[in-house]
């Protein structure tokens, strides 16, 4: 039908609540930094934000995430599932914007930083050292963060790649989003599922403990699809993998093929963890950046 299936009742999620979570939200707004956990609605904000329960205030906030976004809000790329502005011409970066951030990051006092940004394939290196400017003055205020860089593909280039890879992050991300096969109908046209792939993999040789991709399912992939998808990953080394649902922004974006249940996203993990994905993430509300911090703190990056 012209609207796709019927929501699901394990997508109907709650308003998210408990105390490190509104303490969090209550810091940010003195801190001048923009959330894509707020900003795109993330259904797990409660989640991530809350951290650990029943442990002391500052312990439970080190187990929280966040996902920061850079270099603005205006996207080059048009990618068919995306509801982020798109534009040829963005306004310029802020060169204040890496110390503004790393500041800002370092009085919050979580315990784990995502920084992802919109495409900039309008300028000369992406954003590449706007990128690692800012994961080098976050280590400089606060070494302890742990710090996820979840960039683009740059175009392929692989000396970008290498700029933010060498900028002392601990998690290298770029999301394949989709099997091969659908990359053209889901993403961006610059962007391609082998180019993504020499990405993770070029991340991997500069020395980075943790790679990372991220797909959504839902899409209209198959499962033998899913399968090669996996198998690439395993041969460029990805260390980490989640699988989420794909959920359509609004009726401009690309239809819903299905809502998957949750027996088959933890039919997914088990396949993925068989495979020896060093960690794998896999259910309906499953983000990129889902609680990452009290995984990777407790159990990859001690
Ligand atoms: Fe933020 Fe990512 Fe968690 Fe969503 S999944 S709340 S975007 S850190
Ligand atoms: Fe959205 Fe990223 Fe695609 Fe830009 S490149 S449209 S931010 S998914």
């Amino acid at each position: 039908n012209a609207k796709g299936p019927r929501l699901p009742d394990f997508l109907k999620t709650k308003i998210p609540s408990g105390a490190s979570y509104n303490k969090i939200k209550n810091d940010l707004r003195g801190l001048n930094l923009h959330t894509v956990c707020e900003e795109a609605r993330c259904p797990n904000i409660g989640d991530c934000w809350g951290g650990k329960e029943g442990v002391s205030e500052e312990e439970g906030r080190r187990a929280a995430t966040a996902t920061i976004m850079l270099m603005g809000d205006t996207c080059t790329r048009g990618c068919r599932f995306c509801s982020v502005k798109t534009s040829r011409t963005p306004p310029p970066l802020d060169p204040h914007e890496p110390e503004h951030t790393a500041e800002a990051i370092s009085r919050w006092g979580l315990g784990y930083i995502v920084l992802t940004s919109v495409d900039r394939d309008d300028l000369v290196d992406g954003g590449a050292h706007h990128f690692a400017e800012t994961i080098v003055k976050i280590k400089q205020k606060a070494p302890q963060l742990l710090v996820e860089a979840l960039t683009g593909d740059f175009r392929g280039s692989l000396e970008c790649v290498s700029t933010v890879a060498r900028s002392g992050l601990d998690v290298y991300a770029h999301n394949v989003e989709t099997v091969e096969a659908l990359t053209p109908f889901v993403r961006d046209r610059r962007a391609t599922f082998r180019q993504s792939l020499s990405v993770l993999e070029h991340a991997k040789k500069q020395g980075v403990r943790i790679t990372k991709t991220s797909m959504m399912l839902g899409v209209g992939e198959n499962e033998e699809q899913v399968m090669d998808a996996l198998r690439e990953l395993r041969k460029v080394d990805v260390d980490v993998v989640t699988f989420g649902q794909y959920m359509r922004p609004t009726k401009r974006h690309m239809k819903v093929d299905r809502y998957v249940e949750p027996v088959e996203f933890a039919r997914w993990k088990q396949i993925a963890e068989d495979m020896n994905f060093l960690y794998v993430a896999s259910g309906p509300l499953v983000r990129s950046s889902y609680k990452a911090g009290e995984y990777f703190i407790e159990n990859v990056l001690k």
